[in-house]
């Protein structure tokens, strides 16, 4: 018997797996029984939360129905914890348009030819027969928190969106209602903006891969001797998700020097940030190499460096062929030539309705005017000096129905992070402000804990909060591809929405305010594609990884 005979590591391979497969039931269980055994069978509390129960609804006893509307970020990761939570005896349903979920931070690569769409995505169907979830590809369409005249519980009604069932509509009824549903990529808010027009996007992977050819045919054009204009940055005067799009112009520049083309391009950044730098969370000041820099001169140095020129204060209002018209905060207005251009969308709600039991339209008590989910945010309007960090949300509640949530990019934000400035002409050139990965995958963590200790124990204080105003964010904005040569920019903030009362200097705590460049932030970046997809997929010990 030899140690090196394939078959025999083969056999050892598989009875390690299935041994560690044992042992995470096993801690899955343990955990389990420890949390939530007691408060289920035992305390007085529990019993007349069941009796209250038994009176008003019996299915709550034996099974509590949570929906959740998109499978992003945000929506997966409650789903998981919901699930790995609640055990068989509760139902989980995701109710989600598109086949795949997608690992949105990596569509950068995908643009840009460094990874290929199956790279950054996979299909959600196994995965939730493995979780037991029950999975319908189809969109929500309006909400009916009161059910109707027909059925007498909430429920939400979709369409089916895969190719089996396209156009049938459906109802799904409910105990607990979580919308993730992110951002509807606005391109019509702009005229001749977006895939399609004349313009591209890495804002989903089928939009990158389109981006990627368009890149190439650039890249051809370029080796043949033509100088070329590439324009990237927000393609709308209060589009947000600043961060995607320079880190798409630095992998652009990076792809286009390391063919030697350079000189044969002209790179311009364009943006509605005051300054650059703002990222729609009003700049930052960091600790870097022992100094306090501001992120205007980060990000401008970087820009310096890779040979990108920039327009700020730009509210780009209309593109035709290879021009885009834009308006300054000064009221004046340009145009811009490009060959190329990648601009990020205004973002809105996906646009869904909500009727009560009557059928009245009851939308604007569920949703703000931007389709954004209301949640347990100051919506007063105050004037932008007045607000606090106290107007954010922290457990994502709507106010008007206690069982529905908005977690990630659907809650609406109750005001700008970045001060809103008017041109003289009465436009707002002001960055929306942005949610990124990291608050969107631990807003649905901890609502999916308070949903699962409301079902388990009844209670319905929040145990679980994660307001922007104290939560910090890791960001790692990659500037080229390449194991011994590529670059990323790391920056933590914290926290994510500036607090002047806790810290009057600089808005949020330096300790933990903190960036710096390098080829180790590119080995990071990497490294988090394979361990969020890792832990997307469900594969073991994926709820001890960080969102
Ligand atoms: C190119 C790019 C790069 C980025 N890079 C980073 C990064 O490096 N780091 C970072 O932290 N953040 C990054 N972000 C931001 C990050 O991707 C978002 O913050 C995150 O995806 C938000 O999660 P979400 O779940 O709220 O929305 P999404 O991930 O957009 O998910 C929304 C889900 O809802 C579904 N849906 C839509 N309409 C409906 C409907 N009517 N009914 C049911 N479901 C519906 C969608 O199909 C989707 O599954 C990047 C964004 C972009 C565009």
């Amino acid at each position: 018997m030899k140690i090196n005979d394939p078959e025999i590591q083969k056999n050892v391979y598989c009875k390690l797996l299935a041994i560690l497969l044992l042992l995470e039931w096993i801690c899955r269980r343990i955990t389990y029984v420890l949390k939530y055994a007691k408060p289920v069978f035992f305390p007085p509390a529990t019993y007349i939360h069941l009796e209250i129960k038994v009176k008003t609804n019996f299915k709550y006893i034996y099974m509590a129905k949570i929906v959740v509307l998109g499978a992003g970020i945000s929506g997966h990761t409650a789903a998981a914890f919901l699930k790995k939570k609640l055990g068989r005896v509760h139902e989980v349903v995701v109710v989600s348009p598109g086949a795949y979920y997608q690992w949105i931070p990596s569509n950068i690569w995908v643009g840009v030819g460094k990874m290929t769409i199956d790279q950054v995505r996979f299909k959600l169907q196994p995965v939730y027969d493995r979780w037991k979830i029950d999975f319908r590809q189809a969109k929500a369409t309006a909400v009916f928190p009161e059910g109707d005249q027909a059925m007498d519980r909430p429920y939400i009604s979709i369409e089916y969106t895969g190719e089996a069932r396209r156009g049938e509509t459906d109802k799904i009824d409910y105990d607990y209602l979580v919308n993730a549903t992110g951002p509807k990529l606005n391109f019509e808010a702009t005229e001749g903006l977006g895939p399609n027009k004349f313009t591209h996007s890495v804002c989903s992977c089928d939009h990158a891969v389109a981006t990627w050819g368009a890149l190439q045919t650039c890249m051809l054009r370029m080796e043949e001797g033509e100088k070329l204009r590439f324009l990237i940055g927000t393609g709308h005067p209060t589009a947000t998700c600043q961060g995607a799009a320079f880190e798409y112009a630095l992998n652009v520049a990076y792809e286009i020097k390391s063919r030697g083309l350079l000189h044969m391009a002209e790179i311009t950044w364009i943006s509605n940030e005051y300054e650059l730098g703002d990222f729609g969370m009003g700049g930052a000041f960091i600790k870097r190499g022992g100094y306090v820099t501001p992120t205007k001169v980060f990000s401008e140095s970087i820009f310096a460096e890779y040979g990108i020129r920039w327009i700020k204060r730009a509210g780009v209002s209309k593109i035709e062929e290879g021009l885009a018209h834009y308006e300054t905060l000064d009221g004046q207005m340009h145009t811009q030539p490009f060959d190329f251009a990648m601009l990020i969308p205004a973002f809105a709600g996906v646009g869904l309705k909500a009727f009560d039991k009557v059928g009245e339209d009851i939308t604007a008590k569920l949703f703000a005017p931007s389709g954004f989910m209301k949640v347990d945010a100051d919506y007063s309007g105050k004037a932008f000096e007045d607000w606090s960090v106290d107007d954010w949300p922290s457990v994502y509640q709507n106010p008007a129905f206690a069982n529905i949530f908005a977690t990630g990019i659907a809650f609406a934000p109750p005001h700008q992070i970045s001060k809103p400035i008017k041109s003289p002409n009465g436009t707002l050139i002001t960055p929306a402000p942005p949610r990124t990965g990291m608050p969107s995958g631990v807003i649905g963590k901890i609502v999916a804990l308070n949903i699962v200790d409301q079902i388990l124990t009844g209670r319905t204080v929040f145990k679980h909060r994660a307001s922007m105003g104290k939560m910090g964010a890791a960001c790692v904005v990659s500037a080229g591809f390449s194991l011994l040569k590529g670059n990323a920019a790391t920056m933590t903030v914290f926290p994510i929405v500036p607090d002047w009362q806790k810290f009057p200097e600089w808005g949020r705590d330096l300790n933990y305010t903190m960036g710096e460049a390098g080829l180790a932030g590119h080995w990071i970046k990497l490294f988090l594609h394979y361990m969020f997809i890792h832990k997307a997929k469900g594969y073991p010990f994926w709820w001890l990884l960080p969102e």
